[in-house]
């Protein structure tokens, strides 16, 4: 029921309007909320037959859009007009997917592998946020049926390792939809909710969080407590699931059968069978099914053993990932309090088992419904956003780090990866060249230590800085991440007063493959990075030292006897030849040799401006 609440204002009654939770899914997707009589987390029907809509849209040729279940026949029936896993193409463009470009049987435009992927439908084309607000709004429509009032605020979920372009994607999408997104919250973080982790601010707890959907895979190790949901490690495969169990079902079957190479139809209705079959075998022991394909009878078996089998490579994949969360989340396997599974694929048994065998001894949560808990934990968040659960308030934190490029390419981080948000850091620089007026402010996402080897997000530039000498400007540059993990970043000169500011909303996306592989290879290269740090530094600090000198020496000339001058360029120049060796230790020993040669002359320089000082004169620079 809803609530009804008087606006003393104007005097009308206002019904309060509810905040839904949506898990909006690659395969599925469902929206969700807290009864208002039992204060139980709940999902939403509407007057559809099942609380689960499938992700999946048809656009028929009278400009008729079919969300969810009664598209599925279309997938069939008109596969150029039936989109489905349009999730996987959120914030994404064509270079990020084209790899991937066959596992989709809908036309993606191609034309600029930079721009955000457009898909074509007839002769209309569609972003996949567009497309994802098809599926949204038909949820926002149940919850209204069921609710018997209007829905215009949402918490809707997703997967940890999304980058800023994904998320804001998403956010977008519920805009589109009619929806105000009060928050975006990550999936692990939802599911642990739904089990009431977190809810006591004063527990600290560990939770690696399973999640085996249709056709991705992701486990997060969480830290929990004081109301910060710290994402320690996410690791995964966003092209393995459920639809492997199929396949390989499938595969058995025309093995054990010698069924022929299917066509069309008959391909289908073999993989739907899989499908049944699995499935069937979450809560009986054994499945058989009679089905026609090519004219011939089949009489199709399948065993509860056949199936653990079918899919242990599939889950042996799943093993790796558990293990390397695990690891890099730096908690030993004895402080993990809670397992949570996720995800229709934790229903059939063997995977609970498998599971239990990568995390032994660790309690498994799985009393909820698996395909339900990310929507149910929406909807708890909703329902702390609505201020119903007083003095809770739940944090997110960046999955990758944020940072700018310095001098030489190299990546200064601000808000390092798994800084909770909303966050704001800020960090003071300097310029580089006398009287520089602009300075190029370059925000970067990622773990290396070169920008090259990170993500470009934006690039602005400070405009107007008074001309100074170098080091002189003091450049104040702040980023600001909010809750959602989108950025602002701003930059202002101190002395001046002078400002600028960007909201980030990259292009186009990372793959989740690449963050991923982003976070791994910081780990694998971090010895190379910090090599090649040091030679920059170091070639950093000899192109600074070799401006100054030789500012110097052309200043000073008076003050300098004639082998002085000789041997200081001599010197310089040395300095400036080793650069090219691209050996740190060579190029330092010039830089000390060169220090060691000149600091006499500064001294006799500090000791004449003195004398001028105290003479009463200005000082010289
Ligand atoms: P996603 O999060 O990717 O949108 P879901 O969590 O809804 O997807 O999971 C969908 C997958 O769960 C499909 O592969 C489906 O076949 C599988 N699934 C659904 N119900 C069951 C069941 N009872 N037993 C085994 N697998 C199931
Ligand atoms: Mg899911």
């Amino acid at each position: 029921m809803a609530k009804i609440s008087i606006n003393i204002n104007s005097g009308s009654i206002q019904k309060e309007d509810p905040i839904v939770g949506i898990d909006l899914g690659t395969t599925n997707s469902l929206v969700a909320i807290i009864d208002k009589d039992s204060k139980k987390a709940k999902a939403l029907k509407g007057k559809g037959q099942s609380v689960i809509v499938p992700s999946l849209l048809h656009f028929g040729t009278n400009e008729e859009i079919i969300v969810g279940q009664s598209a599925r026949s279309f997938l069939m029936d008109a596969p150029e007009r039936t989109v489905y896993s349009v999730k996987r193409l959120m914030g994404k463009s064509f270079g990020d997917i084209h790899e991937h470009a066959s596992y989709f049987s809908y036309k993606i435009i191609d034309q600029d592998a930079e721009e955000l992927v457009k898909i074509r439908i007839g002769n209309k084309f569609y972003s996949p946020i567009e497309l994802s607000s098809f599926i949204l709004k038909e949820l926002k429509y149940r919850a209204e049926q069921e609710l018997g009032t209007e829905v215009k605020r949402a918490v809707i979920t997703v997967p940890a390792y999304f980058n800023d372009a994904q998320r804001q994607a998403t956010r977008d999408a519920g805009k589109l939809a009619g929806l105000e997104v009060l928050r975006i919250v990550n999936e692990p973080t939802a599911a642990s909710l739904a089990y009431g982790i977190g809810l006591d601010k004063e527990e600290l707890k560990h939770v690696a969080v399973y999640d085996l959907g249709g056709g991705t895979f992701d486990v997060s190790i969480l830290r929990i407590t004081q109301g910060i949901f710290e994402v320690l490690s996410t690791h995964g495969d966003t092209y393995l699931g459920g639809d492997d169990f199929d396949r390989a079902i499938y595969q058995y079957w025309s093995e054990k059968y010698s069924i022929p190479e299917l066509e069309g139809a008959d391909i289908q209705s073999l993989r739907l069978s899989a499908e049944e079959a699995k499935k069937a075998l979450s809560s009986s022991e054994h499945f058989t099914k009679t089905l026609q394909l090519g004219g011939k009878d089949y009489s199709l078996e399948l065993s509860k053993d056949a199936l653990k089998a079918c899919i242990s490579p599939v889950l042996e994949r799943t093993k790796a990932a558990c293990l390397l969360a695990l690891k890099e989340s730096g908690i030993a396997l004895d402080e993990l309090d809670e397992v949570v599974l996720v995800g229709g694929s934790t229903r059939t048994p063997a995977v609970k088992e498998a599971v239990q065998s990568y995390f032994p001894n660790v309690h498994i949560n799985d009393s909820l419904n698996p395909d339900e808990v990310v929507a149910l934990g929406a909807a708890v968040e909703a329902d702390i956003l609505a201020g119903n659960r007083k003095d809770l308030l739940l944090l997110d934190v960046t999955p990758l780090s944020l940072g700018i490029e310095t001098l030489g390419g190299l990546m200064d981080v601000i808000i390092p990866r798994n800084s909770k948000v909303p966050a704001k850091v800020g960090k003071s620089y300097t310029t580089s060249v006398d009287g520089q007026v602009n300075l190029k402010v370059s925000v970067y996402q990622g773990e290396r230590e070169l920008v090259a080897e990170n993500r470009k997000l934006a690039e602005f530039i400070l405009k107007g800085i008074p001309a100074m000498p170098a080091g002189f400007p003091k450049i104040l540059v702040n980023f600001i991440l909010n809750a959602d993990g989108i950025l602002k970043v701003e930059a202002m000169e101190e002395r001046s007063g002078v400002k600028q500011d960007i909201e980030v909303k990259p292009q186009y996306g990372l793959s989740d493959a690449e963050v991923e592989e982003m976070l791994l290879a910081s780990i694998t290269h971090a010895e190379a990075d910090v090599k090649t740090r040091m030679l920059l530094e170091a070639k950093n600090e000899a192109n600074q030292l070799i401006y100054l000198t030789e500012r110097f020496l052309e200043k000073n000339e008076s003050m300098l006897t004639d082998d002085e001058l000789q041997q200081s360029s001599l010197l310089v120049n040395d300095l400036r030849n080793s650069l090219e060796s691209n050996d740190k230790d060579i190029i330092l020993g010039h830089i000390d040799e060169l220090n060691e040669y000149t600091r006499p002359f500064a001294e006799r320089l500090m000791d004449i401006s003195i004398s001028k000082a105290l003479k009463g004169k200005s000082l010289e620079t």
